[in-house]
Order: C-alpha cells, then structure tokens, then sequence
C-alpha cells in the first residue's frame, strides 16, 4: 500500500508519536518530526544517514513563534522575514536556549524558517511543537520535490507522506546567517540574490572552507544522482567525448540534435529560470532511472535563479 496520503490528522497523529512524516513545502519535500522529541530528531538522523555534524531547519507556522526558537533578531532579519516570510528563505539567528543541541548540531544558532505550502502552514498551525525537517532524501542524493520521489527513497522507514503535489519552487531555501549583526548568504537557493538585495542591500555570498561548512549544504559534493554527471557550457563538445556512451542530456532551453543522446530533459523552453529551478530535480531523478552511463548538464545563465540551480548543479557533477 502507498504511503502517501493528503490526512492531515492522519500525520498529526503520527508526528505527535514522536514518529516522522515526509511534509510538502514550495521548496522540496522535508522529512519532519517534533523538535522537542529526541526519539524523532535522532530518528530524522538515522533514516537519512545524514551525520550529526549538519543541523536541521526549524519550521514554524508564524512570526509570532519566532521568539519561541531564537533568543535575537538583528533588524535586518525582521525585515527579510516581514518580507518574504512564508517562503523560501531560512534564517540562522542565535538560538533560544530551549532548542535542543541535537537540531542545531551543538551550535549556538538555529536555522528557522515559515514554508509556503497551505497543507503544510495548516499542519504546523494545528501542532502544538514545530517542526524540524531536512529535505527528504538519504544524505547526499537528489532532493525529493514529488511525493513519488520520497516513497521511493523512505517507503520501508515512514509511515506518510503527506500528499501536497509537486514542489512549486523545486530547490531548497536560501540560507542566510548573521555575523556581526551584518547578513551574509549561507546557501544560494529558491530566493534570488536580487530579490533579497532589493530588501536589505548588498549582501555577501560566505565563502565555505570543505573542512568546516557553515551549512552542509555548500559541501562539495551533494544532491548527486548515482549516474556519472558531468557539467558543461558547451554540450556538442562534451558529447563528443563519449563516442561509446549512452548519453542522457539536461538542457536549459535548447534541444541538441547529437545521436549519442538518448534522452533529453529540457529545463525550460521558454528559457524561464523559475521554471527550471521547478524541473531541475524531477528531472535528475527522471534521468537517474534510465541505466545512463552518463548524464551531461547544461550550465544556466548566471542570473537569479540561475546561480542556485548552477551552485546545485555543481555540486551534482562534483
Ligand atoms: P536541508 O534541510 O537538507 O536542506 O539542510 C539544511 C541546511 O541548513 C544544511 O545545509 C544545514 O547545514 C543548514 N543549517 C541548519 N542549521 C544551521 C546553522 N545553525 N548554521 C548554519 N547552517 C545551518
Ligand atoms: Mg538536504
């Protein structure tokens, strides 16, 4: 029997067992339990094999339990929350003290954010605890942004999958910290620079070391197909290095004519960089099915979203 289903009570229940459910967000699919549960964070932990070194984002139902999770809001923050809050942006502010270690790795911040999805906003304005919830897939493997994608990786580990369709913004949050009291981006993601530079001004893209990542997010090598990819800014060049390859071929909004190809995934037609970044997982998993040899990546334009899904893109070929 199917694990996903849209009973919300269903997953009310569960969670309130101190048990996991897979949420829809407007980014990709969270793997979520109550904050408060040891039981249900080690769990988190466990089911995605992620090491206890990468913290989890706290996801909250308002503004108002803000101050329940951090313990300052530097000015700027509240104005990237007042104005992008719900959606597509986390914030990492110094942590109230009754957040458990174990969420935030040790580290004196917590990763909070308000997702955008209305079956999700409904079930955290029900529960009486928030949720914390890292993307739903096993460490290091494609970002789930169906359903489908989840019960793949999870069917044998959660009891629900909290139906609510396919992810409408397809990659993760932009993460931004604080470090004196100024903002800098930790994760490029589904917010662009640009809209958060028409808020706040200039912000700074943080530089991480591969020793000591500020969000695991930016290790090197990360949301990987298992298929060999490789990233390119020139696809008929590339192809003709593998003459003896079955090729399978994500582009941004072309269509490449090359016999090696033996399917082709185009992100956007129209060349709409909102619409890629909705495709550009669903699209890996597509491409990661097909017994490939190789999967060759188009590389975007380096504008708005386009700088995530490259960083993103990135990190799959590394
Ligand atoms: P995921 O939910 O799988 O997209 O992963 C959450 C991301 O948030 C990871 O890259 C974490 O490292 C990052 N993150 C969570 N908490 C913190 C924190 N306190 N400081 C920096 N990054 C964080
Ligand atoms: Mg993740």
């Amino acid at each position: 029997m199917s694990i996903i289903s849209k009973d919300i009570q269903k997953a009310i229940t569960i969670l309130t067992n101190n048990n996991l459910v897979a949420i829809p967000t407007e980014t990709v699919y969270g793997l979520a339990g109550n904050i408060f549960s040891k039981k249900a964070i080690k769990n988190i932990f466990k089911t995605k094999k992620r090491p206890l070194f990468n913290p989890l984002i706290v996801h909250i139902a308002s503004i108002d339990n803000l101050q329940d999770i951090v313990s300052e809001i530097p000015e700027k923050a509240a104005m990237l929350a007042k104005a992008f809050w719900p959606g597509s942006m986390t914030l990492v502010l110094k942590k109230n003290p009754i957040i458990p270690d174990i969420i935030t790795a040790g580290k004196d911040t917590v990763a909070v954010r308000i997702p955008n999805h209305p079956v999700t906003l409904e079930l955290l304005q029900k529960l009486p605890f928030p949720l914390a919830a890292p993307s739903a897939n096993p460490f290091n493997n494609i970002s789930p942004t169906k359903p489908e994608h989840v019960e793949g990786y999870f069917k044998n580990d959660i009891q629900q999958v909290l139906d609510g369709g396919a992810c409408k913004n397809g990659i993760e949050s932009t993460i931004i910290g604080f470090e004196n009291n100024e903002p800098i981006i930790y994760r490029l993601g589904a917010l662009s620079i640009e809209k958060i530079e028409a808020v706040i001004g200039k912000i700074a893209i943080k530089n991480t070391k591969e020793e000591n990542p500020e969000a695991p997010g930016m290790l090197h090598k990360h949301y990987s197909p298992l298929t060999k990819t490789i990233l390119t800014t020139n696809i008929p060049n590339e192809v003709s290095k593998h003459p003896t390859k079955k090729i399978g071929l994500l582009s941004f909004n072309t269509s490449y004519k090359e016999k090696a190809i033996v399917t082709e995934i185009i992100l956007s037609k129209l060349g709409n960089l909102e619409e890629a970044a909705t495709n550009l997982y669903d699209a890996l998993h597509q491409l990661d099915s097909l017994n490939l040899d190789v999967i060759i990546v188009e590389k975007l334009p380096e504008i708005g979203l386009g700088k995530s899904i490259n960083d993103r893109l990135k990190r799959a070929s590394f």
